[in-house]
């Protein structure tokens, strides 16, 4: 879902001021190396006007919203932390090196001047894993929401009373979780139904043929590989259990609007739909295509202008299933195509012909 497209990546409430005790998550780090073990000069007047403030307001409302401004918070403060440790590291880097390095003095200094800026790197490394940590935990509590009506409500509720910039970032953010949520069910749900299909016959079955390798589906240029990403309009993803923030789960291949998409294998059409938002817009994949092919894998065609396909029919490699398009979660005529292997998010790459990698 490149170009995608959204207010904001998945950036919740960070850095408005929520409050809430910021070591709430600290018991979750590694090793409790907690964001508050090494502080070096400077910043403690800073912190002890924010945890001031934090101890005075204190959540209200639901106890999904109570979980939210929680981790919302830690979220803000290591932040913060991490760009003041940035800088930390930064200066002393800087002073490091304006130093006269003529007289290579008592040995001394040396070791100690190293020790110091990887103890600056070790302190930053360590806030920066508890920063994952929060974006984790804030991003399952959305996934959670988003499967959970009640949840929902209760926390759409708790916003009703927000400033509108923290409404935006909660319904943005639930929106892109329960697109996910809703897609990914969706899939699992055809890809169940595989064996019932009834409408193929036994010799149509046979005429499927492995058809690999696959191939691209759109004679267009490559805008995005797989994987994890810095671009900011992807969403978060939970991949191989690790999680990251921003995470690509195709390819992304432009070319100008209406081009055909075509089958990258045999097989058979599992879901010729759309994913939309409650209020009928389109979200995430947008007009999408998923076709199951042999021995568990099956290839996925989104953002499609135009869906030339439906459930149950026969495709073959190459046969167009539809018009690209820029529907959902996009910002200009492409597709994204996906590889899986029996649910397992694939990189499509080694899976195509040679010369199309
Ligand atoms: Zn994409």
């Amino acid at each position: 879902m490149a170009l995608t497209l959204g207010p904001v990546a998945f950036v919740g409430l960070l850095g408005l001021s929520v409050g809430a005790n910021p070591a709430a998550l600290v018991g979750e780090g590694p090793g409790g190396t907690g964001p508050g073990t090494s502080r070096s000069g400077g910043s403690s007047a800073q912190s002890a006007g924010r945890e001031g403030i934090l101890a005075v307001v204190l959540p209200q409302g639901p106890p999904v919203w109570q979980r939210l401004v929680s981790v919302e918070s830690s979220i803000a403060f290591l932040q913060d932390r991490l760009a003041q440790q940035e800088t930390e590291i930064q200066q002393f880097a800087l002073a490091a090196a304006a130093m006269p390095n003529s007289p290579a003095p008592a040995a001394a200094p040396e070791p100690a001047a190293s020790d110091h800026l990887a103890q600056l790197i070790d302190s930053r490394d360590s806030t920066n894993q508890l920063y994952r940590t929060a974006l984790r935990v804030e991003y399952s509590i959305y996934l959670d929401t988003a499967r959970d009506q009640t949840e929902q409500q209760a926390l759409l509720a708790a916003v009703e009373q927000e400033a509108a910039s923290i409404r935006d970032a909660v319904d943005y953010d639930l929106n892109v979780a329960g697109t996910q949520v809703g897609q990914e069910a969706a899939i699992a749900a055809a890809q169940q139904k595989l064996q019932e299909l009834t409408s193929l016959s036994a010799t149509q079955l046979q005429q499927i043929k492995a058809g690999q390798p696959f191939m691209l589906p759109l004679a267009g240029t490559l805008t995005q590989p797989f994987g994890a990403t810095d671009f900011g309009l992807e969403p978060p993803l939970v991949y191989h259990g690790v999680f990251y923030p921003h995470f690509h789960t195709g390819l992304d291949l432009a070319a100008p609007l209406d081009a055909p998409v075509r089958a990258a294998a045999d097989g058979v059409v599992l879901l010729a739909t759309s994913s939309v938002d409650s209020q009928g817009h389109y979200v995430g994949y947008g007009n999408y295509v998923l076709i199951a092919h042999p021995d568990g894998f099956a290839t996925l065609y989104g953002h499609l202008d135009r869906i030339g396909v439906s459930a149950g029919q026969l495709v073959h490699q190459g046969d167009a299933i539809g018009l690209e398009g820029s529907t959902g979660w996009s910002t200009g005529p492409h597709v994204h195509f996906e590889i899986r292997h029996k649910g397992e998010l694939l990189d499509p790459a080694p899976y195509l012909a040679p010369g199309q990698r």
